[in-house]
């Protein structure tokens, strides 16, 4: 779904400021998100993408505003936030390395009560990912950075996430695996599940996005339809090497 003047946003971000101590990082950022929609926010090193994140999380304070499904989350705390089903995969992936993969994917459903759903859940990780139900018993952190990748997306679907946010998803992937992986986050985008990738690499951002924000020194500079920001000269330019 694109945005849509008729459509309300699932996420509304309104003049957003955030940083660390006295530094200011993010500068007034602005951004909608609609339901079950994959947005791509892109830029380089130092932008403020994680800050945002962090910030949407509520692991930051920050002033303005984010409205998820009409709440106001500016105030709450990082438990309200992720039960209201905003969950993040960390930059990293930061899995429980010494715990096996379905004990990681079990994690992910620790507050929810719905045992039989629970349960359908982790079957039907295995069937998007059948390399996870191979390694099930397998500790995760010997595994491939691409498995390592699938298991921390495995993981947040699990908390059944109304939106998800991926920190640099393709970090430290070789290119197929970043391109297999965003098939997948295709597909769980076509069942129901409203994606905010968070990504430096913009070709695979954009290619997989249906519409995207381009952040500089914590600022929005560019945004609109993903294949509108692949063409446009100053993103070329500045972020594919044209
Ligand atoms: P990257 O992809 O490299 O993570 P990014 O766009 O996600 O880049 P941020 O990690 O949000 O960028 O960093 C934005 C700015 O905030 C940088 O100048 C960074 O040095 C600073 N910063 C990030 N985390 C902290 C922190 N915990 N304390 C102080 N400054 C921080």
């Amino acid at each position: 779904m694109s945005a849509q003047a008729n459509v309300i946003p699932l996420l509304k971000v309104d003049n957003l400021s955030a940083g660390y101590g006295e530094m200011l990082v993010l500068h007034g950022v602005s951004l909608e998100i609609y339901p079950a929609e994959m947005v791509a926010l892109v830029g380089s090193n130092g932008a403020g993408k994680t800050t945002l994140l962090r910030a949407l999380s509520g692991m930051l304070p920050c002033s303005g505003s984010i409205v998820m499904n009409g709440r106001e989350l500016v105030g709450a705390m990082p438990d309200q936030i992720f039960g209201m089903g905003l969950v993040q995969v960390p930059e990293g992936r930061q899995l429980f390395d010494r715990m096996t993969v379905q004990d990681n994917l079990l994690m992910g459903s620790y507050r929810r009560q719905d045992k039989a759903a629970v349960a359908r859940d982790l079957d039907k990780m295995y069937d998007i990912f059948p390399r996870l139900k191979e390694r099930r018993r397998q500790l995760a952190g010997s595994m491939s950075g691409g498995e390592q990748q699938m298991c921390a997306i495995a993981r947040a679907l699990m908390a059944a996430p109304v939106l998800m946010m991926i920190d640099e998803m393709s970090l430290g992937l070789a290119p197929v695996v970043a391109q297999q992986l965003m098939d997948v986050l295709a597909a769980i985008q076509q069942d129901g599940v409203t994606v905010l990738l968070v990504e430096q690499d913009v070709q695979l951002a954009l290619s997989g996005a249906s519409r995207g924000y381009v952040m500089e020194n914590g600022r929005i500079v560019h945004s609109g339809a993903a294949k509108t920001l692949i063409d446009d000269p100053a993103v070329q330019q500045a972020y594919l090497g044209l």
